[in-house]
């Protein structure tokens, strides 16, 4: 029986809505073949342009739309010139994780051999590890917070039991389905700073105990600094890494750098029930409009997508669709066929996008 599942989709600012149009393509186009899942696409209003227009940054209809979706589709938001009163920018994906309670901020970081990157990997290594940034606490916690007198400024980390419990188990159950399907040998690495602040002792405790409860799996602990190094050094050791808001913001970055730059990296924000997929770059306003943006960090949020829905709905085919489509990515790139400007090629968005429908049409 065919299930249909509701996409919410926002397509953003800038090169938003250049890279969201293919890729709800190569989505309908995979859907099409499959009997067992079908989507229904919900394109709501939100972001800077939104607000510049009506006042309205995140419309009330448009929380509730993407509240009853069964995912959330979402590209790059926020202009560097459209602010609220106080100067902050406009960013809908970040009152999504607030409202939705995305705690588990998770960065796939792949380069497979033969894939250009700003590191010389030794022969027939490849990098398949996932960072897992919390994405509701930390030192982010203090955003708006933080108090500032004429001599000093204060912010606040936080870190709480129940929203690390819950981002712990999400780090071994990513572990576990990775190892299932032979991915990574099932080892999760707690991520911190143990050794000089109470609060990322505390976070360690709270992950060494969750860890118990998987004897399966592979427990460890990485101290944030050496992680940094060993990211460049060694980053083919690595399965799964978890840490706090700040530190996984500024990780995830250099992940992305890894893999040759932000058009390659993409995420998601997953909470109990709902999940956002976005690529990790912005709105690009620099290059909107000329239809030279890459999609491929779209593309692959979106099979990340369709990994997601497909463990939530136990739907094989659909894990099966999302692999293939990584895998479509990941040999384009591989093949230096059709890239785009940011990885060195000519091609524009569309081209691009064709290629790696191409492949999928081919097999
Ligand atoms: P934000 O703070 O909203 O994440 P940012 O200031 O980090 O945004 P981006 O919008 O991500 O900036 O752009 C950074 C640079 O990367 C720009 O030069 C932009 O053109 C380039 N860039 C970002 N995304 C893409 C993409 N998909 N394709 C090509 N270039 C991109």
């Amino acid at each position: 029986m065919t299930k249909t599942f509701e996409i919410a989709v926002f397509e953003g600012d800038g090169i938003g809505p250049e890279i969201m149009a293919p890729t709800v393509d190569i989505l309908k186009n995979i859907a099409s073949h499959s009997n067992s899942y079908a989507f229904n696409f919900n394109t709501l209003p939100a972001g800077a342009a939104h607000y510049a227009k009506t006042g309205e940054s995140l419309p009330e209809t448009s929380l509730a739309g993407a509240r009853k979706a069964d995912a959330i589709l979402l590209s790059a938001m926020g202009l560097p010139d459209v602010r609220y009163p106080d100067g902050t920018e406009i960013s809908p994906q970040i009152e999504l994780r607030k409202a939705f309670g995305l705690f588990a901020g998770v960065r796939p970081v792949r380069l497979s051999a033969g894939q250009a990157s700003p590191l010389n990997l030794p022969e027939g290594r490849e990098i398949d590890f996932v960072l897992i940034r919390e994405s509701t606490e930390g030192l982010f916690y203090s955003q708006g917070r933080g108090e500032v007198s004429e001599d000093e400024a204060t912010e606040t980390l936080r870190i709480t039991r129940d929203v690390s419990e819950k981002l712990f188990r999400f780090a071994f159950d990513l572990a576990a389905t990775r190892k299932k399907n032979g991915r990574g040998p099932g080892r999760v690495t707690c991520v911190d700073k143990a050794n000089v602040f109470r609060a990322f002792a505390f976070f360690r405790e709270i992950f060494d105990d969750i860890s118990h409860s998987h004897p399966d799996l592979i427990a460890d602990h990485a101290y944030v600094d050496a992680t940094a190094l060993w990211m460049v050094q060694k980053p083919w050791e690595f399965d799964v890494l978890v840490t706090e808001n700040m530190f996984g913001d500024i990780l995830s970055d250099l992940g992305a750098g890894l893999m040759g730059g932000l058009g390659l990296a993409p995420s998601a924000d997953i909470g109990l029930q709902q999940a956002v997929f976005q690529p990790c770059h912005g709105s690009a306003p620099d290059i909107a409009g000329r239809g030279v943006a890459n999609p491929h960090a779209m593309i692959l949020s979106a099979a990340m997508m369709l990994d997601w829905l497909a463990v939530k709905h136990d739907n094989a085919a659909m894990a099966q669709d999302g692999r293939r489509l990584r895998e479509a990515v990941e040999d384009v790139v591989a093949r230096a066929d059709s890239l785009t400007r940011d990885l060195g090629g000519v091609a524009g968005t569309k081209e691009a996008a064709d290629a790696v429908l191409r492949l999928l049409k081919r097999e």
